[in-house]
């Protein structure tokens, strides 16, 4: 009997929804992952069609331009792609920068920009981190001063980010910047910058990582970017911190989410493979030391599966707390790296291949611990909730 990984939380609509889902990621994103890996971004042209085929945006209200489903449908089409070693795609950053604007944006801001993104026609990206500021945010630099412009109030922005997910292609771009030095985390405030024909605006190199290759990672400068006052978030300033810490269960989650479904893409990838490859006269699938592997491997997405469909299930109702997200995190990440590690040492000398998914996959995993909070801070902040 084969192992069911299915979700506690899926039913007929959904079931039918990650039909449709897979069907985009099998038509529209694997015949062009290679060229997107070599070109470093899966272009704009994949952004409109998934806008136009309702794939953006599913969890926000259909008054705003979404979908009006929930986290689920978020969910299964993150787990598609990731199942796939789809990973270059930012549409979970895009996803997060919308639901910046449902939770803290003026009815303004929503309106300007919920139907753009939904539709594909304007990424979002979140730029926090700096050269010299990572997992330590009160220590950014970018500075956001305000003055009275010929048209009313504005900000004028200075500084640098790196490591921005959608950063080529980003239309919208949240920006946290310090308004106020002299004040901690009050004195942090987040900026609204639209980079279309934006002076001072400039995006630096599109980097070049490990894994993720199709997903455009960037450098951003701003060299006294102006915009006015109606782009602070919310409208009101030092609400930065509060505003970014609102959702970390739901970013938590998404990679907690990513990391199971690419410990099953892994498995069932393997669990082919071995059963093909040949040694010693056998399919390597019958050696003891594989099936033991394997056995862990499928142990471990069982045990994670229960975790994590809770988590979901808890998010969906409003209660998922962020020392539980950042668990979910932590640990999702950490076993999905153990896990690919495994797999890759079945494939032999192809795992080290890139031709292979199991390799992409593998280079891919290693994030998974460093960004939304790396490991270290996800214990720090558990630790505190004890
Ligand atoms: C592919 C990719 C995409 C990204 N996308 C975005 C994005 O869209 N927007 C954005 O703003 N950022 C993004 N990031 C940045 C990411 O969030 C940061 O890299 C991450 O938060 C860590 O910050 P850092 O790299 O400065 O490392 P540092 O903060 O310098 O950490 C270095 C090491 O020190 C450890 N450390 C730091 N503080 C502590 C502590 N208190 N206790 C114990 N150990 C500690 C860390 O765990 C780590 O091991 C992305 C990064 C990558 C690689």
């Amino acid at each position: 009997m084969p192992l069911n990984f299915n979700r506690s939380w899926t039913d007929e609509d959904l079931d039918r929804w990650r039909d449709t889902c897979a069907r985009f990621v099998e038509d529209e994103l694997l015949p062009d992952d290679a060229a997107a890996r070599e070109r470093g971004n899966v272009g704009m042209a994949l952004w409109r069609k998934a806008g136009a085929l309702g794939l953006l945006c599913t969890d926000i209200p259909d008054t705003w331009g979404g979908g009006g489903g929930d986290f689920r449908h978020e969910a299964v089409l993150y787990e598609e792609c990731a199942r796939r070693g789809i990973s270059g795609w930012g549409n979970s950053v895009h996803t997060i920068v919308a639901h910046y604007f449902l939770n803290h944006g003026t009815e303004d801001q929503k309106a300007r920009y919920l139907p753009r993104m939904a539709r594909g026609e304007l990424v979002g990206a979140i730029a926090m981190t700096e050269p010299g500021a990572g997992s330590d945010l009160q220590g950014i630099r970018t500075r956001a001063e305000q003055r009275s412009g010929p048209g009313g109030d504005e900000f004028v922005i200075n500084g640098s980010k790196t490591f921005i997910t959608n950063g080529l292609l980003a239309g919208v771009v949240l920006v946290v910047c310090k308004t106020d030095p002299t004040q901690g985390a009050r004195g942090t405030s987040i900026l609204i910058v639209e980079t279309e024909g934006c002076a001072g605006f400039k995006v630096g190199r599109v980097l070049d990582k490990l894994g993720m290759k199709s997903q455009d990672t960037s450098e951003l400068f701003f060299d006294g970017v102006t915009v006015p006052a109606t782009n602070l978030l919310g409208g009101a300033v030092g609400q930065g911190f509060y505003q970014l810490m609102g959702d970390l269960p739901y970013e938590r989650l998404i990679i907690g989410v990513t990391a199971l479904a690419g410990m099953e893409g892994a498995y069932q990838a393997t669990l082919d493979y071995v059963r093909e490859r040949k040694a010693f006269g056998k399919p390597i699938g019958d050696l003891q030391n594989t099936r033991f592997k394997l056995a862990e491997v499928a142990t471990q997405i069982q045990v994670g599966r229960a975790f994590i469909d809770r988590c979901v299930e808890q998010l969906v109702a409003g209660q998922l707390d962020t020392a539980t997200a950042s668990m979910a995190k932590l640990w999702a990440s950490e076993t999905q790296g153990r896990v690919l590690d495994e797999c890759l040492q079945l494939f032999g000398g192809y795992g080290f291949m890139n031709e292979y998914l199991i390799a992409r996959m593998y280079a891919d995993a290693r994030v998974q611990r460093i960004y939304g909070g790396t490991s270290e801070i996800m214990k720090e902040v558990i630790s505190r909730a004890l």
